[in-house]
């Protein structure tokens, strides 16, 4: 059984006028931590098992990095990502009250990942409300409240920032709030709805959607639904609508099947990504790729899951089918065919899946799901 089709972007980025540099088949690997290891230590024996010429960088990043290099994002990462162009990437923790700020965040802005493209395919024999799902949320990846512009509760520069709010605008922020400052470009939100539009363009959908909450956030949403109404007017071969974010939402629950490539701003994007996610069965299943005019990072939409780390229970789909998004990047489109035709097999016989996919015997622990893709593989 083969799945539809596979998520085929080519060797070239949608980004308009662009020349991506030709990909290397020598990737960085960052394995991650809590279940980031095990779900990666399984796609690597999957891809290994494909026959390609793949070499993996493995660098940590995350905890184990903070363990042995005091640093969650140590520099010789970067520069091989940097070497490389292309990474596979599993999750990483964010440490909470560390100092340390995000190290999704920071390699998106360091790489200028500006686009995040998360497929959401609805593979037959998994457990959803719907028959037939295949969205693309497409997410701002560099600005909005998610570029840590942040300002702590209760300390002197916020309280400073509070007082010339009050004074330049009449803006009265309670003494006992924090605050998060949300910029949002012209410039970045051209860059990523003409990548939407272009994406759509080559994978011939029938629609872009642009999410937002301009009739709140004037001049920030604002921005964004203006550069996406003006940048629709490029595209008019492609359908466009604008909706707002929270309508969004109630239609993807009630009639997924109407949506088809949906942009967003950051916030919006990890949120909405997650409720995609839900649809087709879960974070398991749900995989991701960060990309930018020189770099790729290819990585699942879950993340490291602690409370079930080290217990063999997480399941490596999401991890393996990045890969295959990463296969594709590469230029091996015919091997990552045969990785999701076996990951669509597998999925479709019903009996190796772990937990979270609801089996309806034992639940597999994910080194009998790679055993099963690899039995599977054609
Ligand atoms: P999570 O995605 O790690 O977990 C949410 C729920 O989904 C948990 O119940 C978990 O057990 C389950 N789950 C997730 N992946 C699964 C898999 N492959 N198989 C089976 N079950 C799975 O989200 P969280 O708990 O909010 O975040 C945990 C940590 O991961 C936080 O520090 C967060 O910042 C980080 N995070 C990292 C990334 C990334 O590295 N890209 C993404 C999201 C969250």
């Amino acid at each position: 059984m083969a799945t539809s089709k596979t998520f085929d972007m080519g060797k070239k980025l949608p980004v308009s006028g662009h020349e991506y540099p030709d990909p290397m088949t020598t990737v960085t690997l960052i394995p991650g931590d809590g279940i980031g290891p095990e779900v990666s230590a399984a796609t690597r024996r999957v891809v290994e098992a494909l026959g390609t010429d793949i070499e993996w960088e493995i660098h940590q990043a995350g905890l184990p990095a903070i363990e042995s290099h005091g640093d969650p994002l140590p520099p010789h990462v970067l520069d091989s990502i940097r070497r490389n162009r292309v990474a596979l990437k599993g999750p990483v923790t964010t440490p909470v009250g560390t100092g340390f700020r995000s190290i999704n965040v920071a390699l998106r802005q360091e790489l200028d990942l500006f686009a995040s493209v998360r497929p959401c395919r609805l593979f037959p024999g998994v457990t959803s409300r719907y028959s037939e799902i295949d969205i693309v949320v497409v997410r701002e990846n560099t600005e909005d409240l998610y570029e840590g512009i942040e300002f702590e509760q209760g300390v002197a520069e916020t309280l400073k920032l509070r007082g010339y709010l009050k004074y330049m605008h009449g803006f009265v922020v309670g003494q006992d709030a924090g605050l998060s400052v949300k910029p949002i470009s012209i410039s970045a939100s051209r860059a990523i709805v003409a990548f939407a539009f272009e994406l759509a363009k080559r994978q011939r959908r029938r629609k872009v959607t642009i999410g937002h909450k301009a009739n709140i956030m004037q001049f920030s949403d604002g921005v964004w639904l203006d550069a996406g109404m003006k940048l629709a007017e490029e595209y008019r071969e492609v359908g466009f609508d604008a909706m707002q974010v929270d309508e969004l939402a109630m239609w993807l629950v009630w009639h997924p099947e109407e949506l088809d490539v949906i942009v967003l701003p950051n916030l919006y994007g990890d949120i909405i990504s997650d409720l995609c996610a839900g649809l087709v069965g879960g974070l398991g299943v749900a995989p991701g790729m960060n990309l930018g005019k020189e770099y790729a990072v290819f990585e699942p939409t879950h993340g490291s899951a602690p409370d079930i780390a080290g217990k063999g229970l997480a399941n490596p789909l999401a991890m393996m089918l990045s890969a295959g998004l990463m296969l594709n990047h590469v230029g091996l489109q015919k091997e990552a065919r045969r990785l999701e035709d076996a990951i669509a097999r597998v999925l479709a016989g019903g009996k190796v899946r772990t937990g979270d996919l609801r089996p309806d015997g034992p639940p597999a622990t994910t080194d009998q799901v790679a055993d099963a893709v690899i039995e599977a593989l054609a």
